[in-house]
């Protein structure tokens, strides 16, 4: 039997950016009853914060059983039921220097191929400590316009050319970090190697458990997708098509175990 599901989060629990419907909070309530959650995603961790935790309806034993990896696993977070809030186990930062020069590349690339915009929704570069991120519209269009704002992301590049004509024109200059097509509109820079798998790895060094022990739901799990590298290092994994796939998922896992 699996001792952890992890999910992904974007369009895996929820859609982009926005909170998990009711009926995801509930299934997520009781598969936290039963195993260990981890959700990994390249968010921060306030993201995940308002898109799932806020959401819930569980206690403090519940929430222990909850573990959330923002960031791709360079950060791990726990809930500590003494003080009552949410800690973070370690962290693993890009460098002041290797910032300054990766803001300077999605700088300099997006102005290049006309990708830059003028009028974004929030921040188009952001700094998330252990993970820079170019977002094309602004960080925040889903926020700010609601629905109209996740149909421009969603066309905004449907079939990933300039997310990677971006990443292929800035990658051999950022030599000592990682970069790759992040979300719907993203480029993610990070230490090297470090992606899903990088997390998943780190979650089984935490929990002491192996491959075996956990399953992955994930949007995104064919080659070149950015959970494609928990399949590639050989943990279990179910693919769905969208967020309203993943509360049937979690049916059947717990209709195997109840
Ligand atoms: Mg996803």
């Amino acid at each position: 039997m699996k001792k952890v599901i992890a999910f992904d989060l974007d369009n895996t629990l929820a859609e982009s950016k926005s909170p998990i419907p009711d009926v995801m909070a509930h299934a997520l309530e009781r598969l936290l009853t039963k195993y260990d959650v981890c959700i990994i995603s390249g968010g921060k961790f306030e993201q995940f914060k308002k898109q799932v935790i806020d959401r819930l309806n569980v206690t403090g034993d519940e929430l222990n059983s909850l573990h959330i990896m923002p960031t791709c696993g360079t950060r791990y977070h726990r809930y500590d039921d003494v003080t009552n809030d949410w800690r973070m186990l370690y962290h693993n930062d890009l460098s002041e220097d290797q910032k300054k020069r990766i803001r300077a590349a999605f700088e300099k690339g997006s102005k290049q191929l006309g990708l830059w915009e003028d009028h974004p929704y929030g921040e188009i570069i952001e700094d998330r400590e252990s993970q820079m991120t170019y977002s094309a519209l602004g960080q925040d269009i889903a926020s700010m316009l609601g629905d109209e704002g996740l149909k421009r992301k969603y066309g905004w590049d449907p079939d990933m050319k300039k997310r990677v004509a971006l990443r292929d024109l800035i990658a051999p200059e950022l030599d000592d970090v990682e970069v790759r097509v992040g979300g719907i509109t993203s480029i993610d820079v990070t230490l090297p190697g470090v992606d899903k798998a990088y997390g998943m790895r780190k979650l089984m060094d935490e929990l002491h458990i192996a491959k075996e022990d956990i399953l992955f739901i994930g949007d995104m799990l064919q080659e070149g997708g950015n959970d494609y590298p928990v399949k590639a290092m050989g943990i279990d994994t179910i693919a769905v098509r969208n967020y309203q796939d993943t509360p049937y998922v979690v049916e059947g896992i717990l209709g195997v175990t109840d």
